[in-house]
């Protein structure tokens, strides 16, 4: 995939520009001059053809020749609530969160996992949403939402979602009968908890709320490999229902 450069403010004429650290890149390692040809998107969906006009000293401007509506986004709508690994580990995940189409992340305030996210951290984690999107061409950024009381969450979310909480339990499993049936819809809630788990009583509200408690298999997941896990089977339980043929 061609380089793919991401302007902050929405792109509505035929003008753009290019600031930060797109621009440094375009100008200082790609070396563009005028005339160069660049792919933008804004993450409003589309994405569009440009060419550079001037290379300032930090940043560029920018005529905007077409605009292409290219949808790279999953079929499947999916918000992931989780409470975040440590540091790199969060990256990775919603580097991959970012790859797989998913709607929305929602950092999640457990009992046993974190119960403060620092506003850097999240404008971190939003970065890497970029430059997981520049990547894989998707033109719409995931969102991430500030942090949330997992209470908040679980009462928050619409009962017209599939809401499911993973989590082990060593009791008879959810027919998985009931479970499919119920993922023949959409959208999508989850909720994945932190290196200690969800708490039996979290678990307990969960169910209060009408979301359905999930086993993922006798192994123990880390928080990434759960979260990404889940996902990816319920966009190939869609698909395999027929219901869209992408995920
Ligand atoms: N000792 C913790 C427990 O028993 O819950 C393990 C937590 S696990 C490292 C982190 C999160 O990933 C869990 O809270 C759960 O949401 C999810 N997870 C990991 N393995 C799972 C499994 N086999 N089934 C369902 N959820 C799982």
């Amino acid at each position: 995939m061609a380089d793919r450069y991401f302007v902050e403010s929405p792109i509505a004429g035929s003008a753009a520009q290019l600031v930060g650290h797109d621009a440094h890149h375009l100008a200082h390692v790609m070396r563009a001059k005028a005339g160069a040809e660049v792919t933008l998107f804004d993450g409003s969906g589309a994405e569009f053809a440009a060419r550079v006009e001037r290379v300032g000293r930090s940043e560029i401007e920018l005529t905007v020749l077409e605009r292409r509506e290219v949808d790279h986004e999953s079929a499947v709508q999916i918000t992931l609530g989780v409470a975040l690994p440590k540091g790199d580990r969060s990256r990775w995940l919603v580097e991959k969160a970012t790859e797989l189409g998913l709607a929305r992340l929602v950092p999640l305030l457990t009992e046993r996992g974190n119960q403060r996210v620092s506003p850097s951290a999240i404008e971190k984690l939003r970065r890497a949403v970029i430059e997981a999107s520049k990547q894989c061409g998707r033109n719409r950024l995931m969102e991430i939402t500030e942090p949330l009381a997992l209470s908040q969450y679980l009462a928050a979310a619409p009962a017209s979602h599939v809401r499911l909480i993973a989590h082990p339990t060593s009791a008879p499993k959810t027919a998985p009968g009931t479970v499919s049936e119920k993922w023949r819809q959409e959208p999508f809630s989850l909720a994945v908890g932190p290196e200690g788990g969800f708490t039996e009583a979290e678990v307990a509200q969960a169910a209060e709320h009408g979301w359905t408690a999930l086993d993922l298999g006798p192994r123990i997941l880390r928080v990434e490999t759960a979260a990404l896990a889940l996902a990816a089977i319920i966009q190939s339980n869609i698909a395999e229902n027929g219901a869209r043929n992408r995920f």
